[in-house]
């Protein structure tokens, strides 16, 4: 036993998620700095100023179809013909409807000013000769003042935000932004991130097979889910991979990387057993507040700040997270998400809670928060996975949603439950 563990460790009182989640962005002040980059290469990104649109889109009035322009008061009735008086390719530009006649038009193409109504071509005859010019077209319905035109800044108008600081990009953000003619966009610093797992029983998948596998090791899987985790948020990722369940290592650890990153995530370690080493580690470097917090899975979490050397740098960010895979896992998608997309200046810290059907009993609920994992079944329901050990990996795996189930609340099969989509926590 380590000479400085206290030999009864103080139980931490327990948090509410909220409390927490609230105490967390605090700490969370989005980074300095912007970056320009490709609009290709935006994705994922958080828009860092407004983008407000330096034109209309769309630019001009344009037809929504292949057909011919015309003036409504031209066709009183149907049974009209008129004569084709220009043709109207998109690309190209109109010129003014002479009076008594239709502009043959395809879809895109400017509307010739005079123009009120686009008529599609299957609602039309040629009537005329295939050599005769100009050609005759009869028109079998009469057309509504407007139809088939797309108005121009129907879109977006000029000088309208067409999208907000804040927002975090998609696909189709980068089409809106390039409808707009942005080439590059300007977005948050990536989150550096440096990342270890503790934990003297862990091997790394290839070290030692399967079969080879000594008594009490285990594989480490909390890497390779919160690794592209993190990933997905557009972190820089250097992952240190396996620090031994010593001080004086993970002290080294944590202070080779405060220097150059802007948070470092750990799983592991974070109980009060004299095995776990990341509350002193971080105390030694700077501070550090163990929580427990009241959700299942979950419960040990840290968040910390460690110095950095030099004058003005402020503190590097420490977050570690439970070693239980279910228990990191959910962590990470409840706390380390939001924490990571605020310090990217991100909006939209939530996710949308649906309500789904239960088809599945929970009667003896937990007095913690629980996220339980389901999996949506063909007729709209949820099943529930039959073990939801905070162990058990699996269940991360088969489910493709956590129900958010309130401190003490049980299911009947039938009941209306809060449930995020784990594409959504994901992504
Ligand atoms: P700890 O939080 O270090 O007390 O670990 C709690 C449980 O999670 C133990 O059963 C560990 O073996 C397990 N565990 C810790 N880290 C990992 C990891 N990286 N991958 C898989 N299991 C882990
Ligand atoms: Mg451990």
């Amino acid at each position: 036993m380590s000479s400085t563990s206290p030999p009864n460790p103080p139980r931490t009182a327990l948090r509410s998620l909220d409390d927490a989640l609230a105490e967390l962005l605090r700490h969370a002040q989005p980074l300095s700095g912007v970056q320009h980059v490709s609009t290709f290469d935006a994705d994922g990104r958080v828009l860092a100023a407004d983008l407000a649109s330096p034109l209309n889109v769309p630019g001009h009035h344009n037809s929504a179809m292949d057909g011919y322009a015309l003036r409504v008061a031209d066709v009183p009735q149907a049974g009209v013909v008129l004569p084709q008086s220009q043709r109207v390719p998109a690309g190209s530009a109109a010129q003014p409807l002479a009076a008594g006649s239709v502009a043959r038009i395809f879809t895109g193409a400017p509307i010739p000013a005079g123009a009120d109504a686009v008529l599609m071509q299957e609602d039309t005859t040629v009537v005329s000769a295939p050599d005769e010019s100009p050609p005759r077209v009869q028109i079998h319905r009469v057309p509504k003042p407007g139809q088939w035109i797309r108005r121009a800044g129907e879109d977006v108008a000029l000088g309208q935000v067409a999208l907000q600081r804040g927002q975090r990009l998609g696909p189709a953000h980068l089409g809106l932004a390039a409808s707009l003619g942005a080439a590059t966009l300007p977005v948050a610093p990536q989150v550096r991130v440096a990342m270890f797992s503790t934990g003297d029983e862990l091997v790394m998948p290839g070290a030692i097979a399967p079969a080879d596998m000594p008594a009490g090791a285990i594989y480490n899987s909390n890497r390779f889910f919160l690794r592209t985790l993190l990933q997905r948020l557009g972190c820089v990722v250097t992952d240190l991979g396996i620090v031994p369940d010593q001080r004086q290592a993970t002290i080294d650890a944590l202070a080779a990387a405060s220097a150059a990153h802007d948070l470092i995530l750990t799983s592991g370690g974070v109980s009060v057993g004299e095995e776990d080493h990341i509350k002193p580690a971080v105390q030694a470097l700077g501070s550090l507040d163990l929580w427990s917090i009241a959700i299942k899975p979950g419960k040990p979490f840290a968040y910390g700040q460690i110095a950095r050397p030099g004058p003005a740098n402020g503190g590097c960010h420490f977050i570690g997270l439970p070693g239980n895979p279910v228990s990191s896992f959910v962590t990470f998608c409840v706390l380390v998400r939001p924490f990571v997309l605020a310090l990217q200046g991100a909006a939209d810290l939530d996710v949308a809670r649906i309500a789904l059907r239960a088809d599945f009993d929970w009667p003896k609920p937990d007095k913690r928060r629980e996220f339980l994992r389901a999996r949506r079944n063909a007729s709209g329901g949820l099943d529930l996975f039959a073990n939801q050990s905070s162990g058990v990996l699996t269940s991360m795996a088969w489910g493709d949603v956590l129900v958010d189930n309130p401190p003490g609340q049980a299911i009947a099969r039938g009941d209306a439950v809060r449930a995020i989509a784990l594409s959504e926590l994901l992504s």
